[in-house]
């Protein structure tokens, strides 16, 4: 079975995912999710929700915020996404980089992997992460989830790079983006309801294509 009849598979288990998830109070909204991928570095998700709650309460939402507020008050309110010193620190430098709120969807839309990749605290998952899910731009994000799931489906060693991951899905998916955003979701909840480090093969919607021997 290819990737694209895997993706098909986990799409008619799982139903569309609808990513990236947003509460749609940061402004715009694709800077709540520039902010996420940042954040989501190194930790879960419900942390990061926690860091993103901190700083909708304390009305720190646009770039502008970002860019005004005391980095120190600026790591009290991301604490709960764990390296908040590196992290705040990186929302600082990434909307340094931005300029402004107005001007984000612009950068998103013209800047190249390359320039994000040099940004300081940038790397490839939270850059396909932006471009994909903020920019709309079709860049295919692998995460460690993705490389557990795909190695022990036979397709690569969990090691593989990450740079050869991404062009692999690439090559072998329809070129659309909102295939794209689904599945690597799709990928994430198989990782964590089934394909777990220790994992539950029994009820997973793969199990008949995988030879994985745990
Ligand atoms: S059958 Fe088991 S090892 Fe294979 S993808 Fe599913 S959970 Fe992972």
């Amino acid at each position: 079975m290819g990737v694209f009849e895997i993706y098909k598979q986990l799409l008619k288990a799982f139903g569309n995912q609808n990513w990236w998830p947003v509460e749609n109070n940061f402004h715009p909204k694709e800077w709540e999710i520039c902010a996420g991928a940042i954040l989501t570095q190194n930790t879960n998700w419900n942390n990061v929700e926690k860091a993103l709650n901190n700083m909708r309460k304390a009305g720190c939402v646009t770039i502008e915020d970002v860019l005004e507020i005391d980095e120190k008050d600026l790591r009290e309110l991301i604490k709960p996404a764990g390296f908040y010193k590196q992290k705040a620190e990186r929302l600082k430098i990434f909307a340094e980089a931005v300029g402004s709120s107005e001007n984000l969807k612009t950068f998103l839309r013209k800047t190249s992997r390359e320039n994000l990749l040099r940004i300081k605290g940038i790397g490839p998952e939270t850059a396909d992460s932006i471009l994909l899910y903020a920019g709309n731009r079709r860049f295919f994000v692998v995460d460690a989830y993705t490389k557990r799931v795909f190695s022990r489906l036979g397709f690569f060693p969990e090691n593989q790079n990450y740079e050869t991951v991404r062009k692999f899905f690439e090559k072998n998916l329809p070129k659309n983006i909102k295939i794209y955003k689904e599945f690597h979701a799709l990928i994430v909840k198989l990782a964590k309801d089934f394909c777990r480090k220790k994992p539950f093969c029994e009820k997973c919607p793969l199990k008949e294509d995988c030879s994985f021997k745990g």
